[in-house]
């Protein structure tokens, strides 16, 4: 049986997005795929939190493409990115940009930490830049920034905001139009819950003018302007061909996102990254970024100095598969939890997660507290959930 997926990304998805996902391909000139997409677009607005005058686009492609299309659209070579790294996708937006041919300033702060708001507007001050981009929750170190007053700070600066929430968005807190974010990006395989393979992204009007205004015009297949009348003709409901949409997982998308009513599943995640972080207290595992930078949707830690095995391929012998270190400062001894998607509604998948992660550092002579963890899990998640968990749901037959 395949091992349950406590990986940042892929997720474990629900039976229905599992269903919606083994649908025979749709025509992308279809009624139902128009009427499916149009759906897409609205529940993104509504996720993302943005305005109707914001607009959402969906294509095929991985969340760094996503990184890509911001990066082209926005800005032209020779201007100025200021971007702020707190872990390894943040050096990826900057190669990126790079390439792009912008100048890229760096903000950076040791593996688990991130820079103070102070910083960054001391070189915001120092420097003629453009636009600022920043990771929402950075997966290799599982630091979450404080995006609202980095978008606060944007503002008043009068730069772009571009921010990366691939590993956020449907779970942590963002208020695209309330804040001024001008790109939130994801995809479709993290939090949203939806098997891998749709780039997705709002834009600002801000950030669509900003494209019209290019001197150098992005490559074509991942062009806004390009895209933009297909994804209106088709929220108004008729056919539009530019490229083909990867009209499958935009039938599994779709389904993941109904699951998702942006307030609960906010509030939920941030009980369950609670409630994650108990666990690991009493199994004594350490978290790479402190209490307050910690996000709510993956966990990195330690591993502790008894441990000889090699953690993530020992749990995944036992059907659960956690990640290695991706951030070069944080190897050899650490290792990612991913708890968010569908399993942020099944506490008897993040209890398994739990128990078989404590059984094996009890097993490794590591004074883990099993039993304790499991009941600070309970503690934390509230009885509702367990009702949703044993009603609403089917559930997967482990
Ligand atoms: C996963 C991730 C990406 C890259 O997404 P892919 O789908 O792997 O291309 C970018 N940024 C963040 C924060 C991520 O977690």
């Amino acid at each position: 049986m395949d091992p349950l997926l406590f990986i940042p990304g892929p997720v474990e998805i629900s039976p229905s997005v599992r269903q919606a996902a083994a649908e025979p391909p749709l025509a992308h000139g279809s009624t139902t795929f128009v009427e499916l997409f149009g759906e897409l677009v609205r529940r993104m607005r509504e996720i993302w939190r943005a305005g109707p005058e914001f607009q959402p686009f969906a294509f095929a492609g991985s969340g760094t493409l996503a990184m890509e299309t911001a990066a082209c659209n926005l800005l032209d070579p020779g201007q100025t990115a200021l971007v702020v790294q707190t872990g390894i996708f943040g050096e990826r937006m900057s190669r990126i940009l790079e390439r792009r041919g912008v100048h890229v300033v760096r903000v950076t702060a040791d593996a688990g930490e991130a820079p103070t708001i102070a910083r960054i507007a001391e070189v915001l001050d120092d420097e003629p830049v453009h636009a600022l981009f920043a990771t929402h929750v950075d997966t290799s170190t599982a630091v979450r920034l404080d995006v609202r007053s980095l978008a606060e700070l944007a503002r008043k600066k009068d730069v772009l905001f571009v921010l990366d929430g691939v590993c956020a968005i449907g779970g942590e807190l963002c208020d695209q139009a309330g804040w001024g974010i001008d790109v939130v990006l994801a995809a479709s395989q993290k939090a949203l819950g939806g098997p891998p393979g749709l780039s997705l992204l709002v834009a600002s009007p801000r950030a669509l003018e900003a494209r019209r205004g290019l001197r150098a015009p992005p490559p074509l297949a991942i062009d806004l302007e390009e895209w933009l009348p297909v994804h209106h003709a088709l929220e108004g409901g008729l056919p539009s061909y530019f490229a083909t949409p990867p009209t499958s997982l935009v039938r599994a998308t779709v389904a993941a996102l109904r699951e998702i009513d942006i307030r609960d599943a906010v509030a939920r995640q941030a009980r369950v990254g609670a409630a994650m972080h108990s666990a690991w207290r009493a199994l004594r595992l350490a978290s790479v970024p402190a209490e307050g930078d910690a996000a709510h949707t993956l966990s990195a830690l330690w591993i502790p100095e008894q441990v000889r095995t090699t953690l993530p391929q020992r749990l995944a012998s036992l059907g659960v598969l956690v990640a290695g270190p991706l951030h070069p400062s944080l190897k050899p001894r650490s290792f990612r939890v991913g708890h968010m998607g569908y399993v942020t509604r099944r506490r008897d998948l993040l209890e398994r997660c739990v128990r078989i992660l404590g059984r094996v550092l009890v097993d490794e002579g590591h004074p883990a507290d099993v039993e304790g963890a499991v009941s600070a899990l309970h503690r934390e998640l509230p009885e509702s959930e367990r009702e949703v968990d044993r009603h609403r749901l089917a559930a997967r037959p482990y």
